[in-house]
């Protein structure tokens, strides 16, 4: 049976995000949204609009917010066969405020929602051995024990030569959950890509700081491609390391960039472009990703993408 090339599995969330800045998520104001989010469902979604074939394992509840996702889904061809619709949970949800000073505070509806209900029979063997690329994120990690179980299966069901990438995409509203290396050691072991973000390469590795973790997990044979948003991305391979500029383009929106721009890793290094070059077309993936608000909203096309890269904004 044929499958996509590229899978993942996880959280599906709606995003309802505050209007203005600084209105905090403790007082009464103003929402917009539901938006399809989930750090995975960014993911799969943005590999097909680039036009590679992608498909999703996980849980949305019985109601409005749940087809909002699946319709998104629907719309870029993203393989949903292996989400199941939850009758009895509702579909898992993220409220996001953001403060003046570019950061942003979150309240997940997540490990009790349909979200939270995913397991290791969630993640299907034959879908797994014929896919080319696996996904994984480390929110998905740390978020019940059956996630994790989850993740484990679909690593250990990936054909030897397929490719896996890690996003540890740690917000500080999962953490506590023990020690995240020994937790992540089988996901680190196997995965050949590992996309930390500003912060995540330290709190993961337990270094002094992002360039000392990479450094480290570079050494034990990781291509490590640190994002730095609007500065760009580093990437870390044996004992090399280059800085690749991002583009300039008003950012509206941040969240989701870091899973957008992993997709646009993703889809580069299949295509075969070298490290330098795929880590290039993803700060352009990414850049798009952050002009438009919602997670999923600015997932770019192939031609957005070119464009941006020739010179025209
Ligand atoms: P999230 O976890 O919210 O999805 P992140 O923190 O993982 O995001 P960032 O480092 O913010 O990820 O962004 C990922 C990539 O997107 C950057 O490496 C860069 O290529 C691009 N990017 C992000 N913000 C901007 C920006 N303001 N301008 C240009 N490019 C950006
Ligand atoms: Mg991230």
């Amino acid at each position: 049976m044929s499958g996509p090339q590229v899978i993942s599995l996880g959280n599906m969330l709606v995003e309802i995000m505050r209007v203005d800045l600084d209105e905090p998520l403790s007082l009464p104001g103003t929402f917009v949204g539901p938006f399809p989010s989930g750090d995975t469902p960014v993911y799969v979604n943005a590999v097909a609009r680039l036009g590679h074939s992608a498909g999703f394992m996980g849980a949305v509840g019985q109601d409005g917010f749940g087809e909002c996702i699946l319709r998104r889904f629907a719309e870029q061809g993203v393989d949903a066969r292996h989400v199941r619709v939850l009758p009895d949970r509702v579909t898992g949800i993220a409220f996001v405020a953001y403060a003046a000073d570019g950061s942003r505070s979150f309240i997940f509806h997540w490990r009790e929602a349909a979200a939270g209900q995913i397991g290791p029979e969630y993640v299907d063997e034959d879908y797994c051995r014929q896919a080319r690329w696996l996904h994984l994120t480390g929110g998905n990690l740390v978020i019940t024990p059956r996630s994790y179980e989850a993740c484990l299966r679909a690593l250990s069901l990936m054909a030897p030569d397929a490719k896996v990438s890690f996003d540890p995409n740690i917000r500080a509203e999962w953490l506590g959950r023990g020690d995240l290396l020994e937790q992540w050691q089988p996901v680190l072991e196997r995965a050949d890509y590992i996309l930390p973000s500003a912060g995540e390469a330290a709190l993961m590795t337990g270094a002094v700081d992002d360039e000392t973790g990479c450094r480290q997990l570079a050494a034990a044979g990781k291509v490590v491609v640190l994002k730095q948003g609007a500065g760009g991305c580093t990437v870390y391979a044996g004992e090399a390391a280059h800085r690749i500029a991002g583009f300039d383009v008003a950012e509206i929106d941040p969240t989701g960039a870091g899973d957008t721009f992993c997709a646009g890793f993703t889809a580069a290094v299949l295509e075969g472009l070298d490290l330098a070059d795929a880590a290039a077309f993803a700060n352009a993936v990414g850049a798009l990703a952050v002009t438009k608000k919602g997670p999923m909203e600015g997932a770019p096309t192939r031609a957005e993408v070119l464009a941006l890269m020739a010179g025209g904004a």
